[in-house]
């Protein structure tokens, strides 16, 4: 990669010497690091002494070998100055011209910016439609989520800057002696709004991806918990009020804005689920967030009651089927009129809401579903390399099945559609059935199954068979539970389709087992599969406040998986939390995971009907498993290993030679 004749030649490429045109003050211009950083280039972070100068670093970078000539042109293209179309930006980030070019055709027809038609159409994820902007920009930085992630803006929040609503950017730091504010923001259009709204200061930008900025927003700046205390003491006001004047009803706004702010917090804090039930005495409100439950407030039967009775009402479910037998669902509609919710919840995420009679009363749960959980990059998923390249290699390969398995809500949705986003949308016809479709995507064919009680199975197969006339070359199946649907699925992948489904089983091996109990013939598994993921979600550590965990039983548990040495920094949650992970100690989740992947080897056991315990052996064995994989995590101190056990049987004979 050294060899001279590979270098780059600087002053062709532009760096260096100077550049007529209209560029933007010194002091604005992106740096070469920043470039580089938009551009995703990483760089060892242990190279010493790296030059202060652009052009020395870019020579630095090129003899130290961590760049190559290619990316080198890159670089010293992309820090020239002056003014830059979208389409050369998007050929450095990998963009192929032809797509660029369907793209531009969408633009003209359709008047949307290229960075939407390039999310909608899959050809560039939201990050890196952020860092396009970025580096068209030449100015304005790039705020990758992690770095968003290690932000502590308690005090930014303290200032007043910003109001109740969401306003599309995020002031992130005070400069230049209170006379400058960095703020950031995913558009241009938002640049605007915020010169309008902080008209006093000077302004410099950020640009981070649309998703980072409301998670900002959301963790430091969003009162939505103060507007449901607010609704609920004016509910309390107005009952009291009302039943010294013998009425009983509460005020039909205030119990919509408690909702409301209800709902909005619980997207605020990411959480999954919103459970509401009574315990004889009081009600409670309960969060599950990152997969564990956490009580958000008491309050007053009557006024649990009235909330219910709300949610009943948005999700157009008539009272009298709920009366006598279990349980009811609806979708949470806005609905219209004086009393309808706030339209721009409802833009990213979806509410479904379970209704039923407990023994202590009536009881609902609304799920909370967040259609941008579906847009994380590939490469954001966390795998290593190895895995991560064969589950690229699965998804060129032109037929076969490729399973994920994991129990609910152990993130498969988000894996399978990183996988599926990783196939080029254009050359092939990718074609789903989903229950529902959480996330759409403009390239793909997206057919949503509706929900049916009695024959539903008979139904997922009758579709698929339906699809597979529809000249698919990927089929994407939501899930897999009946016969049926696994014979039909085979059939495809034997027939020249490549197939993507989820199954319910807690590890890789297991899955095997499943389909062959579902009656799925042997022989014709062993050829079809190409691999199996089984993976679960664990908590990650609060960075602001994890402590060193020093007890001698992780220590151990570790060094006998072989993980020891100055490297590994094992880290517990400390059990105050802080603010910004709202005292529990963590925040957000990384995936732990087992790849199966069906070689030689094991085509032979499958075919063979080896037990599951023995295909587990051969084909994962005790380095590669999810415990291994967990306790790696915790090694770096990713998460703790209280989480690891949570969602692996930590047997210390198990974890014997995991590294
Ligand atoms: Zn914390």
């Amino acid at each position: 990669m050294n060899a001279p004749d590979s270098r780059v030649d600087l002053r062709t490429a532009g760096l260096a010497g100077p550049v007529p045109g209209d560029a933007p003050g010194e002091d604005e211009r992106l740096s070469l690091q920043e470039v580089a950083h938009a551009l995703g280039f990483h760089f060892a972070r242990s190279a010493a002494a790296v030059p202060a100068d652009d052009e020395a670093r870019l020579r630095h970078w090129l003899g130290s070998g961590e760049i190559d000539a290619r990316q080198a042109e890159v670089l010293a293209r992309a820090v020239r100055p002056g003014s830059r179309d979208m389409a050369e930006v998007l050929g450095w980030l990998g963009v192929p011209a032809r797509h660029v070019r369907a793209a531009l055709a969408r633009v003209e027809a359709s008047a949307e910016s290229l960075a939407c038609v390039m999310n909608d159409f899959g050809f560039l994820s939201p990050e890196k439609v952020a860092r396009a902007l970025a580096l068209q920009s030449m100015r304005h930085p790039y705020l990758s989520p992690a770095d968003a992630d290690a932000l502590e803006l308690s005090e930014v929040a303290q200032t007043g800057l910003i109001g109740a609503h969401f306003p599309g950017w995020v002031p992130v730091a005070i400069e230049g002696d209170g006379a400058a504010v960095r703020v950031v923001v995913s558009g241009l259009e938002h640049m605007t709004q915020a010169r309008n709204a902080l008209f006093r200061y000077r302004l410099r930008f950020a640009i981070a991806s649309a998703l980072t900025v409301r998670a900002l927003f959301q963790r430091f700046f969003s009162s939505s918990e103060r507007q449901f205390d607010e609704a609920l003491r004016q509910i309390q006001q107005t009952l009291r009020l009302g039943a010294a004047a013998g009425e009983s009803e509460a005020s039909p706004t205030a119990l919509r804005d408690c909702l409301e702010a209800l709902l909005r917090h619980a997207c605020d804090v990411g959480a999954s689920d919103v459970y509401l039930h009574g315990t004889g005495t009081v009600g409670v409100i309960k969060f599950k967030v990152d997969g564990a439950g956490q009580i958000f407030r008491t309050v007053p039967l009557e006024v649990l009651d009235r909330l219910i009775n709300k949610l009943v009402h948005y999700a157009r479910v008539r009272e009298d089927s709920l009366r006598g037998d279990g349980l009811r669902d609806g979708a949470l509609d806005p609905g219209e009129g004086d009393l309808a919710l706030q339209r721009d919840l409802f833009v990213r995420f979806s509410f479904r809401v379970e209704l039923g009679h407990a023994r202590a009363g009536r009881t609902a749960v609304v799920r909370v579903l967040d259609r941008h959980s579906h847009t994380v990059d590939f490469d954001a998923l966390g795998f290593d390399g190895t895995v991560a390249a064969r589950l690229r290699e699965y998804c060129a390969s032109a037929s076969g099945l490729v399973l994920i398995a994991g129990p609910t809500g152990s993130g498969k949705t988000t894996t399978l559609y990183a996988m599926l986003k990783e196939i080029d949308p254009e050359a092939t016809s990718i074609q789903s059935i989903e229950n529902p479709v959480e996330f759409r995507h403009g390239l793909w064919m997206q057919y949503e199954m509706r929900r049916t009680a009695a024959n539903e199975g008979v139904e997922w197969a009758r579709w698929l068979k339906g699809l597979l006339r529809n000249a698919p070359d990927v089929i994407l199946m939501g899930e897999v539970r009946d016969s049926d649907t696994a014979r039909t699925l085979l059939d495809g992948a034997n027939t020249g389709h490549l197939v993507f489904t989820t199954l319910h089983t807690n590890s890789a091996a297991s899955a095997i087992g499943r389909l062959q109990r579902l009656g799925i013939d042997r022989d014709e598994l062993a050829g079809a599969l190409l691999g199996v993921l089984a993976q679960r979600l664990v908590r990650r550590l609060c960075v602001h406040c994890a402590v060193e965990d020093e007890r001698p039983a992780t220590r151990d548990m570790l060094a006998r998986a072989g993980l020891s040495g100055s490297a590994v920094r094992p880290r517990r949650a400390d059990p105050a939390g802080c603010p910004g992970c709202a005292s529990t100690g963590y925040r957000g989740r990384a995936l732990v995971y087992e790849l199966l992947d069906v070689g030689r080897a094991t085509r032979r056991l499958i075919e063979s009907g080896a037990p599951t315990s023995r295909i587990d052996e051969t084909a994962i064995g005790p380095a590669r498993s999810l415990l291994a994989c967990g306790l790696r995590l915790v090694a770096t101190g990713v998460t703790s290993i209280d989480e690891v056990r949570r969602i692996a049987p930590v047997d210390p004979a198990v974890a014997e030679g995991v590294a």
